[in-house]
């Protein structure tokens, strides 16, 4: 190859430049492969991210990179195009961003082989063998061959040890005799029980399958009421990518949903299925990532950061619960995994389907735009009916320790049918304010503008924005009056709870008590199996969760999310409300949803509840459309902090200075204002918000501007991040 040629490197580094190297030898790497280059007094692992004949450096100056570390690139062409989208869009630096796609042992420089598993199958002729007769001459080898024989996936070598000493020689002597072959395979994905049929598709589910198309680029939006079958047509298109020979992507929000999912897939689909999230070790991860780029695995399931994973064939991404917060990563590389699904998709032209019963108002309006196709599952699937929701009105029927006499007679009335009870707090600890009732004083966080939540087992405040924690008081610290906790969280719900239906057995789930490893599948398994009557808990159990026995769901307090700062609150709201009641009633029995507020006149609720999802989502675009608020306009926003208030304001001054040499008139922009929390662990918060309504004006300013902003004096003592289309404005 060219003696001239110059490798541009991407590595882990917070620049938006790739670092330009001579190849290590005559062998010049291609795009995608790792190397090990020298970097400063230390080595780096490095992926190239081009090879071309010129640099801006002197060529003197140029060090050599050391290694080649694969023989064929680890990124193909397709995922590094991704990654170079990506860092372009977000504005994040490129060694970083495909540093985000890699697992971490080869980020490090491990190697990249698959440590292959053998498996031993018996073949035709071993079939037909004469075992009686083996048995009487070679014993062992009549035994083996039986073992294999009677797996209905074969025998890996680790499984085959467990059956005989000295297997190998065995092995290899049956093998001569051509009665067992070996074959490459993955031993997790034996398939030991058989597979499931699925329920028959119903109507809509049927046209909703038909209608998407199996190659070449087009976006869906699977609108189906909770309920309503959505997993089933993603395991029919599915199904039809398999049969094609090609792999298809899942992505959902959580780690604690993707086991259910990942169970559900394996036993209907006749092929591997591999997870791929961050609750995996090493090795897992690396595993489950080569399985895909080897194409192994045809399904992977994965949370967010698979958006990145590797393929030889991929023929189709599903995004489940398209609407979930936690697409968005909210730190460093802060991208979308769910608009990177749709950019993938288009890159790739293959389909992508977005699936939700209640979709974010972006992709709803991207049906209304035509640029998605919209598919419908208007009805719960099965013999399941929707629930019927009720307001109750707290003004009136006043709650102690949280609930009202009409919640508390249906739980009774419930549990006494042989119901699940579903009770739905968006807050932990035990209460969320504590109060002197002579001075009115409320207890603060010492390094945060917020409240000391209350928590009782063990008795502590706690600061659940930056984790300060000290023992709680009895005392006003000014005037002694005894202090009052105020409110409620979900540990004062349980103990109202406990106190009340003493004989039945209560679950919780929030992050207090899933810390450990495990325990969120070991608490809603006891949900499951029936052994728990009554579940409380946060947000943690709205996301898709499937619990057939929950016949009555009661949201506790929905309020603070009617009056929210942020433009998304009642989208947010909306769609926590229809989910968290979209968890009652999935069985056989009617479900009942009593929702506690002060405000039932509210027009939201009203909206959302007579008339459902769907029609609030439209209401409340025409206004977003009149407001000219996102998806009718395009956000980025300069989030920066500091010890200290003025540097901070200095900072964020002088970049708005800045933007407004770069700007012309299609850009607004809206601050410096400090953030809606001012001040969190001991730093101060203040932001600058651009809002335009052409995103490739806004894309186009935003990276000139990055620039300017890295060599501004005043960064330094300042820590910044542009969020391009932040999804929470503080
Ligand atoms: P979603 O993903 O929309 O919440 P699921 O696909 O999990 O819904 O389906 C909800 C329940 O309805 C599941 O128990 C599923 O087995 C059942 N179900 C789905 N489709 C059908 C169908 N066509 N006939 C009968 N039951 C169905
Ligand atoms: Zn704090």
């Amino acid at each position: 190859m060219n003696r001239d040629s110059i490798i541009k490197v991407a590595l882990s580094t917070p620049v938006s430049h790739l670092f330009d190297y001579l190849p290590a030898g005559d062998i010049v790497p291609r795009p995608g492969q790792r190397v090990r280059v020298p970097f400063g007094n230390s080595q780096r692992t490095g992926v190239v991210a081009a090879v071309t004949q010129s640099t801006t450096l002197p060529r003197t100056r140029l060090r050599r990179a050391l290694e080649i570390l694969d023989d064929q690139p680890l990124l193909d062409a397709e995922l590094m195009g991704l990654l170079e989208w990506s860092a372009n869009y977000y504005l994040h630096p490129p060694g970083e961003v495909i540093a985000a796609a890699l697992p971490a042992v080869l980020r490090r420089g491990g190697q990249a082989v698959l440590k292959k598993d053998i498996r031993w199958r018996v073949t035709a002729g071993g079939r037909d063998a004469d075992l009686e007769r083996l048995a009487s001459s070679a014993p062992i080898q009549a035994k083996v061959l039986r073992a294999v024989a009677t797996a209905p996936a074969g025998l890996t070598s680790s499984e085959m040890r467990r059956h005989t000493t000295g297997w190998q020689r065995i092995a290899t002597a049956l093998e001569r005799k051509g009665w067992l072959i070996q074959e490459e395979g993955l031993p997790e994905e034996s398939r030991e029980a058989a597979l499931e049929a699925g329920p028959r598709l119903n109507a809509a589910q049927a046209a909703a399958l038909d209608e998407v198309q199996d190659q070449g680029f087009r976006a869906y939006l699977l609108e189906g009421v909770t309920g309503s079958g959505k997993t089933e047509v993603y395991l029919g298109l599915i199904q039809r990518q398999i049969s094609a020979g090609r792999q298809v992507l899942v992505l959902v929000p959580e780690i604690g949903l993707t086991p259910q999912l990942v169970d559900r897939f394996r036993r209907r689909v006749d092929a591997p299925v591999v997870v791929m999230h961050s609750g995996l070790s090493d090795g897992q991860r690396l595993k489950a990532w080569l399985d895909s780029r080897h194409g192994h695995a045809k399904v992977v399931v994965g949370t967010r950061s698979a958006i990145f994973a590797p393929f030889t064939q991929l023929g189709m991404i599903i995004v489940d619960e398209e609407h979930d917060l936690s697409y968005k990563q909210q730190e460093g590389f802060r991208y979308s995994a769910r608009d990177l699904a749709v950019v993938r998709a288009r890159r790739a032209e293959i389909p992508v389907v977005l699936g939700s019963a209640t979709p974010s108002f972006e992709s709803v309006a991207n049906t209304l735009a035509k640029r998605y196709t919209r598919l419908e599952l208007p009805r719960r699937a099965g013999m399941a009916r929707p629930p019927t929701i009720r307001l109750i009105d707290l003004r009136v029927q006043p709650a102690h320790d949280g609930l009202t006499e009409p919640l508390i007679t249906a739980m009774q009335h419930h549990l006494d049918r042989d119901g699940q009870v579903l009770l739905f707090l968006n807050r932990r600890g035990y209460a969320p304010t504590m109060m002197c009732p002579g001075c009115g004083r409320v207890i603060e966080c010492d390094r945060c503008d917020a409240r000391m939540v209350l928590h009782r087992r063990p008795s502590i405040l706690a600061c659940h924005h930056c984790g300060t924690e000290r023992a709680a008081p009895d005392l006003c610290p000014d005037c002694d009056h005894l202090l009052h906790p105020v409110g409620q969280g979900t540990e004062r719900i349980e103990a109202a709870v406990e106190r009340l239906f003493p004989e039945q057995s209560l679950i919780r789930i929030d992050r207090d008590t899933t810390r450990r490893r495990g325990e969120i599948e070991r608490r809603l398994q006891s949900i499951r199996s029936g052994e728990s009557r009554i579940l409380l808990g946060t947000q943690m159990l709205t996301k898709g969760h499937d619990f057939p026995g929950v016949t009555l769901v009661g949201i506790i307090d929905a309020d603070h999310g009617l009056f929210g700062t942020d433009f998304r609150s009642s989208e947010r709201l909306a769609q926590t409300i229809i989910q968290v009641a979209g968890r009652a009633g999935r069985g056989e029995r009617p479900g009942e949803v009593y929702l506690q507020t002060l405000y039932p006149d509210h027009p939201l609720l009203n909206t959302l509840l007579r008339h459902g999802y769907g029609r609030f989502a439209l209401e409340a675009l025409r206004e977003r459309e009149t407001t000219a608020w996102p998806p009718y306009s395009h956000l980025a926003l300069l989030r920066a902090e500091c010890a200290h208030r003025g540097p901070l304001f200095e900072f964020l001054a002088q970049a708005r200075g800045c933007a407004e040499r770069h700007a012309n008139n299609s850009i607004q922009m809206l601050g410096p204002a400090s953030s809606p929390m001012e001040r969190r662990s001991g730093r101060y918060r203040a932001q600058l918000l651009l809002q335009s309504m052409h995103r490739r004006e806004l894309q186009v300013f935003l990276k000139n501007w990055r620039a300017d902003l890295s060599n501004l004096p005043s960064r330094r003592k300042t820590r910044w991040s542009l969020d391009i289309d932040p999804v929470e404005l503080f």
